[in-house]
This record gives structure tokens, sequence and C-alpha cells, in this order.
């Protein structure tokens, strides 16, 4: 079983995207686990205080190193696990990536907000820094929802059979062909003809070359 763990300020964020079909079938089957913590409930002040004004001047806060480090020591559990800093500076994400992770036991997942995170929580409590790509949001909720669906669909249970999870697997640093189906025909647009032919080397070939590799 797979758990991811995601540490952030904005919870609620996560209740309708847990409540989808295939991610919820999946926890009830206690095949994935997602577990959300807020990490105002690992800050140490009265005030549960998490951000502060950053080092050396400047605009925005940044959020502290303590909470995160409370939280993931609470959340960590023996077994193979990971931890990820969602950052724009990480290293970019992608489908080997995703392979790699839907190995673990315990993925666990800090996103930051405001002007980010207290760097030596890169250096001494992250496993890896992750960016899903070269812009900047304003979170790493949306990050965090990526890893979750990039990864679960390669568990094993989570979608379909494991006839398709073998080709997922197979094709896993290629996406799969272009899909078509009915009507042939659509406003005068048709599908491509050797789909229609019934010839199934011809059809493979075809469904190879239009592949894409990573
Ligand atoms: N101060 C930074 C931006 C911080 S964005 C700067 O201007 O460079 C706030 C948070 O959003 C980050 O800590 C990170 O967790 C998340 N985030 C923003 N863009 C991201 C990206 N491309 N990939 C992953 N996380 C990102």
């Amino acid at each position: 079983m797979t758990n991811f763990e995601v540490i952030t300020l904005f919870p609620e964020f996560f209740t309708p995207y847990e409540k989808e079909g295939i991610l919820k079938s999946a926890c009830s089957k206690n095949i994935i686990g997602i577990n959300v913590y807020n990490l105002r409930n690992f800050a140490t002040d009265k005030r549960k205080t998490v951000d502060d004004k950053p080092f050396g001047g400047g605009v925005g806060m940044v959020m502290m190193i303590e909470p995160i480090f409370k939280a993931v020591e609470a959340i960590k559990k023996n077994g193979k696990s990971r931890v990820i800093l969602f950052s724009p500076r990480g290293k970019k994400y992608n489908q080997r990536i995703a392979n790699r992770l839907s190995k673990m036991d315990q993925i666990i997942m800090i996103c930051g907000r405001y002007e980010g995170v207290d760097e030596r929580v890169a250096k001494h409590i992250a496993d890896e820094e992750i960016s899903i790509g070269d812009y900047v949001l304003m979170g790493g909720e949306i990050p965090a929802m990526i890893v979750i669906e990039s990864v679960a669909r390669l568990i094993p249970g989570v979608v379909g059979t494991d006839k398709f999870l073998k080709n997922r697997t197979k094709n896993v640093n290629a996406i799969e062909y272009p899909q078509f189906t009915r009507p042939s025909v659509y406003n005068n647009w048709s599908v491509p003809k050797v789909l229609l032919s019934g010839n199934h080397k011809k059809i493979e070939e075809w469904r190879d070359k239009n592949k894409k590799i990573f």
C-alpha cells in the first residue's frame, strides 16, 4: 500500500479531490491512502505561527522550518519513504519520477506557500525537491495532486485491470498512441483508416509510430 501524506496550510483544497471516484475507491480498498495534515497543527507557539519574515529583508513571508520538521517527524514511518518538497527550483517532474515513486510505501509531500520555505527544509528534511514545470504557482497543493494522480495510476489495482497496467508500465517513458472512438466520421473529420482495417499488424505499427517518447 502506498500512502500519500500531504503537509499543507490549506487542507480543504484536497476535500473534493479525495472524493474523486477512482481515488476514493482505491482508498477504500486500502490500495492507497491519502492523508492530509494541516501544518498549523504542528506549530509550536500558542498563535500557531508557521511563517516569518525573511532574513536579510524583502517582501513576503517564509515558511518556518520547525513546524515542517515536527510534521515530517510525526508522519514518517518505517519502510520505503520519500520526503518531497515542492519548489520551482526543484528537479523537473516527469513520468520516470512517477514510476520510481510508485514503488514507495510512503510519499510525504510538503506544500509551500507565500514566498516559499526556509531553504534548510530542502537541505536537511526533504529527500528531493520537485518542480512540476518552469512557472511559479502560489502553492504546492496542485503539484501534490499532480504527483498523486500520476503515481496512483501506476499502482496495481487503482485503475483498470492488470492488463491495462502492463501496457502503462511498459509505456512508462512514452505516451500511448492517440485514441479514437465512434463515430468514424464526424463533420467530415474521419479517423485514420488503418484503425478500421482490422489488420492488427498494421494497427500495431501505426500505434508504435504514433506514440510519444518522453
Ligand atoms: N518565492 C518564490 C516562489 C514561491 S511559490 C519565487 O518567487 O521564486 C510558493 C510555493 O509554491 C513554493 O514554495 C512551492 O511549494 C510551490 N510552487 C510554486 N511553483 C511551483 C512549481 N513550478 N513546482 C512545484 N511547486 C511550486
